[in-house]
């Protein structure tokens, strides 16, 4: 070591430099992956927990970057949010979403994620309208996914776009639930059909207090009239509890993995409703 002093210094300063040439790098490559079409969905089942049958998928955006390799959603959803780049990605999700489920039997449904960014846009509930007509997929067959971050937004749009796509019979889910800091105030101004419990309870569930807080969530919903989801589901052990507290739907691992379009459509065909 020469000059220890000097070398940390220069460091850290190009150091700085690197991370926002590399985050400026990542916003580029996303900027063309659209185009280049290096975007694909997978698609994780849902299970009603009574009877066993698959009731419907999530969709799950994945980015297979030539230079990159698989990008998972967590390092590239925020920055397409910053870039604003998530509503033509998150339209297109849309799209490609509603087009697989065309497939699927009759009455199964698919469930795909909305960011805040792309909620407050303009013309949100236009692309939503379009996506279903243009895929022929009914209303009541969609359900989009959101979190507290979109309700924190109180604005009258938000708000008005929420009730409209509700009215046409599109399900608004509650995702991550209880990893906010006011769950159940945004249960009481907003209407939702469904709280999706985040994977951190269930995960958990060994825990006394954390089955409490889940049996008390499960039982909320039964009040409230909302269906009430695990996500996260590992193993046959969380399954039981949930089952023997009265949660209606199950997904995660232990009933299925994100799974290609063409797997999820073989599984529909033999578990699904009919
Ligand atoms: P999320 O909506 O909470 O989705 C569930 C995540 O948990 C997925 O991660 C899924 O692969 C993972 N998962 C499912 N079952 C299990 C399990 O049993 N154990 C564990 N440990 N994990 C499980 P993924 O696919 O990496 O997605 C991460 C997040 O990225 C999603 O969380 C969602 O917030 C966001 N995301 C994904 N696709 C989209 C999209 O099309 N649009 C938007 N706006 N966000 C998306
Ligand atoms: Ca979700
Ligand atoms: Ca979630
Ligand atoms: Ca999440």
């Amino acid at each position: 070591a020469k000059s220890e002093g000097r070398n940390l210094y220069r460091f850290f300063e190009p150091g700085m430099d690197a991370m926002v040439q590399a985050r400026r790098a990542l916003e580029i490559d996303l900027e063309t992956a659209l185009p280049r079409q290096e975007f694909d969905l997978d698609f994780q089942p849902l299970m009603n927990i009574e009877s066993g049958e698959i009731i419907g998928a999530e969709a799950l955006m994945r980015w297979h970057s030539p230079a990159r390799g698989t990008v998972v959603p967590d390092e590239f959803i925020p920055v397409a949010e910053e870039t604003g780049l998530i509503v033509p990605l998150g339209e297109w999700a849309l799209r490609k979403a509603c087009a697989a489920a065309a497939s699927w039997p009759a009455g199964v449904r698919i469930a795909v994620n909305v960011s805040a960014v792309q909620l407050r846009s303009a013309g949100f509930a236009r692309s939503v309208i379009s996506a279903l007509a243009f895929s022929g997929v009914p209303a009541g067959q969609l359900e989009l996914e959101i979190t507290e971050t979109v309700l924190m937004d109180e604005s009258e749009t938000v708000l008005k776009t929420l009730r409209q796509l509700r009215e046409l019979g599109i399900r608004i889910a509650l995702d991550d639930f209880g990893t906010g800091y006011s769950s159940l105030g945004y249960l009481r101004r907003f209407p939702v059909d469904k709280i999706k419990i985040d994977r951190s309870f269930i995960h958990d569930l060994g825990n006394h207090d954390t089955a409490a807080i889940v049996r008390t969530i499960i039982g909320l919903g039964a009040e409230l009239g909302i269906t009430v989801t695990a996500e996260g589901v590992e193993t046959e052990a969380q399954l039981d509890i949930l089952r023997g507290n009265g949660c209606v739907e199950a997904q995660g691992y232990l009933i299925g993995v994100p799974s290609k379009a063409s797997d999820i459509q073989r599984l529909l065909k033999s578990r699904a409703l009919h």
